[in-house]
């Protein structure tokens, strides 16, 4: 196993890019620690499985370079890489029975057969799929294939790394929790490192102890599922993860005090020097209050949700989420909305822009 640097990597699909529009990778800095369980996260479109088939060698990157545990292989081919990847749609031998397909990686490495067995039989309990081992693959259906094509990326235990690509897509809705959970345990069992690659907030929030965030071709931010639902470093990251996600409101600065629709709203604490370009307010829909004073809203929407109540309720032109625990207000209701402080942030072209109040110590 083995730590994974990426360091200034960039790629372009085109042989002449013109511009950072031409990139799937605009500039990727990133370190993967040695036995992390890591997700990638993005829309479609932002580059995910263009970095993961960096990492694996499919793809050689325009610039930069990928590290092993320090050493240069980014050129490496990927049966050099010693890593395994599981991908979108499932890849095994049709011919061959569910036994000899999870077998195969092993015995391709001349891996002494007494362990093969072993190692099969315990992947096998794991994925729930024991009474098939003796059954042709050709005849499984979709999402047993899938099962057996996660099996032969995690049979081998001295792999680098294993890279699932949306391996959860063409499985079934009840099933994907469950081996969404194997697939944990698993990494706490083996220590193996695990990147997981999807689209899906929840799939990566309870795979991963470390999410790494992705749009456009780039990182916006890294942390654990807390640090992200809690201070997001981008409005991207603040409105993908979450439920509904963060409010975005445009902003005003004038004399250090920022203001939403006219009115001075207290943020977390300073603005940062230089903030400028395109001003915004993020608050997460949980931190958002109906109180008796604040700013004056009409409420124009109540769903209950089961836990909690998500009011909608509109500032001039501008919707803003509120989760309540307490008794929900009426449609058409006239509210006041109280931001907390140590939750409100502005954001300048995206990026968050301010910096948290020292808390005082109690002395
Ligand atoms: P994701 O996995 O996050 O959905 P991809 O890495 O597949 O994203 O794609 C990133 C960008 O690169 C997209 O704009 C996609 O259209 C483009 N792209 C992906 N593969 C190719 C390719 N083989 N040739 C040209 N463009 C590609
Ligand atoms: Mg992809």
């Amino acid at each position: 196993m083995a730590k994974i640097t990426l360091k200034n990597l960039r790629h372009s699909y085109y042989p002449d890019p013109k511009g950072p529009q031409d990139f799937a990778l605009k500039e990727v800095d990133l370190d993967w620690q040695d036995g992390g369980a890591y997700a990638l996260l993005g829309p479609s479109g932002c580059g995910k499985s263009t970095l993961l088939n960096i990492i694996s060698g499919l793809l050689v990157p325009s610039e930069g370079q990928i590290l092993f545990d320090g050493q240069d292989v980014t050129t490496l081919p990927p049966d050099q890489r010693n890593i395994a990847q599981v991908f979108q749609f499932p890849v095994i031998y049709d011919t061959m029975t569910v036994r000899e397909n999870l077998a195969f990686p092993l015995k391709n490495r001349g891996v002494d057969p007494a362990i093969i067995e072993k190692r099969v039989a315990e992947i096998a309990e794991m994925l729930e799929v024991t009474d098939m081992l003796d059954r042709k693959a050709a005849g499984l259906s979709p999402d047993n294939k899938q099962k057996i094509s996660m099996g032969r990326g995690l049979v081998r235990d001295d792999v680098n790394v294993v890279m699932f690509d949306e391996p959860l897509t063409v499985i079934d809705p009840h099933l994907k929790w469950k081996l969404r959970t194997k697939l944990k345990e698993l990494h706490q069992r083996v220590s193996h490192t695990m990147i997981y690659v999807t689209h899906d907030q929840t799939e990566a929030l309870t795979f991963a102890d470390q999410v790494v965030v992705m749009q456009l071709g780039e990182v916006v931010q890294i942390g654990t599922p807390e640090e992200l639902f809690e201070r997001p470093a981008h409005t991207f990251v603040g409105h993908f993860i979450g439920s509904p996600g963060m409010n975005v409101l445009p902003a005003e600065v004038k004399d250090g005090q920022a203001l939403f629709a006219g009115r001075a709203v207290a943020l977390e604490g300073p603005i940062n020097a230089g903030a400028s370009g395109q001003l915004e307010i993020g608050i997460r829909p949980e931190f958002v209050r109906l109180a008796d004073t604040g700013i004056p809203a009409t409420v124009t929407r109540v769903a209950d949700v089961g836990r909690h109540t998500v009011v909608e309720a509109t500032v001039g032109t501008h919707k803003v989420a509120a989760i309540q625990n307490g008794p929900a207000p009426q449609k058409g209701d006239e509210v006041h909305l109280h931001f907390t402080p140590e939750h409100t942030r502005l954001y300048a072209d995206g990026w968050i822009a301010t910096t948290p109040a020292q808390k005082e110590s109690a002395a």
